[in-house]
């Protein structure tokens, strides 16, 4: 037994996102380029004998069973029949609510860091099933750093991004829930099925060319400032903007570390009300 542990969460940006149908299920089919990002949480594991405690000393979030993190440490005490407890520290950095995956990465740190402390020797498929039951994008944490992901974001195939992307993000400060999002952009889906396949991407202007979000018109109709966000960082040099799964996050692609890092400081001057980040794809 490791008595503590600490493990950076990494949040993700959707390149694109495709909505296919709706199932009967109430669940939507889609597809999905993921990509995680350098913004992370930071969860520190303590060993204790029994029971979960949660801390989150930066943030409001729930410290019980409405918390994923405490979700995933019950569910693999549970797999594997420990009777052992942990103590976790989380230090809230990604935005909640904010289509970055926030929730999803920390359960899947939670996860890792649990397999590892208490030695379980549990395989990867075998903890992003586990993974699978807390939510959609819990496995593709564990899958990898970036991957095309179909169904409900559950069916990962390997896509190894050739590319190291400079992003600028903008978060509005405001959350926004994915059921609503996806609640509006009912009204106006087709009962017409698409299909669709993982593009070659082997050069920035592909991914440029790509970019995709079939949620950015219910969440935009939402709250129009979204627009002018994007309108923001195209002005400050992005070669594209989008926002990121249900959002309310947009981000801006850059064509190198320079330009992408002084957009990022001269946003956050010039937009106090929001927050604004640097990162590079994992
Ligand atoms: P999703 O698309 O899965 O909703 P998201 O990136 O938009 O992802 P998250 O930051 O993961 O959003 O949070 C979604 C909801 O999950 C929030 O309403 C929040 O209260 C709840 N939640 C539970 N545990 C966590 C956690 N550890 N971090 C962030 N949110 C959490």
């Amino acid at each position: 037994m490791v008595e503590m542990l600490t493990k950076l969460a990494p949040a993700k940006i959707n390149l694109f996102l495709r909505v296919l149908g709706k199932r009967t299920d109430g669940y939507h089919d889609i597809v999905s380029l993921m990509q995680q990002i350098t913004l992370y949480d930071e969860l520190t594991f303590l060993s204790r004998p029994k029971g979960i405690v949660l801390q989150c000393p930066n943030s409001n979030l729930p410290l019980s069973a409405d918390n994923l993190i405490f979700r995933a440490a019950d569910a693999v005490f549970s797999y594997t029949g420990c009777s052992s407890g942990v103590e976790i520290i989380l230090t809230k950095n990604i935005p909640v609510a904010a289509g970055l995956g926030g929730g999803s990465s920390d359960a899947a740190a939670t996860l890792l860091a649990l397999n590892e402390m208490c030695r379980f020797g549990l395989r990867k498929r075998e903890l992003m099933n586990i993974g699978s039951k807390l939510g959609a994008d819990v496995p593709f944490f564990l899958f990898g750093s970036s991957a095309f992901a179909s169904g409900i974001g559950e069916k990962l195939k390997a896509w190894k991004n050739p590319l190291k992307l400079n992003i600028v993000l903008i978060n509005p400060s405001f959350p926004l829930s994915t059921k609503l999002v996806y609640e509006s952009l009912n009204l106006r889906l087709t009962k017409k099925r698409i299909n669709y396949s993982i593009p070659r991407f082997s050069e920035l202007g592909d991914i440029i060319r790509e970019m995709h979000n079939d949620l950015e018109t219910a969440s935009l109709s939402m709250h129009p400032e979204l627009t002018e966000i994007k309108q923001l960082l195209l002005r400050h040099g992005a070669l594209s903007a989008m926002m990121s799964g249900s959002g309310p996050t947009v981000f801006g692609i850059f064509t190198d570390e320079n330009s992408a890092k002084k957009a990022a400081g001269d946003l956050n001057k010039t937009s106090p009300q929001a927050r604004v980040y640097f990162a590079q794809s994992l």
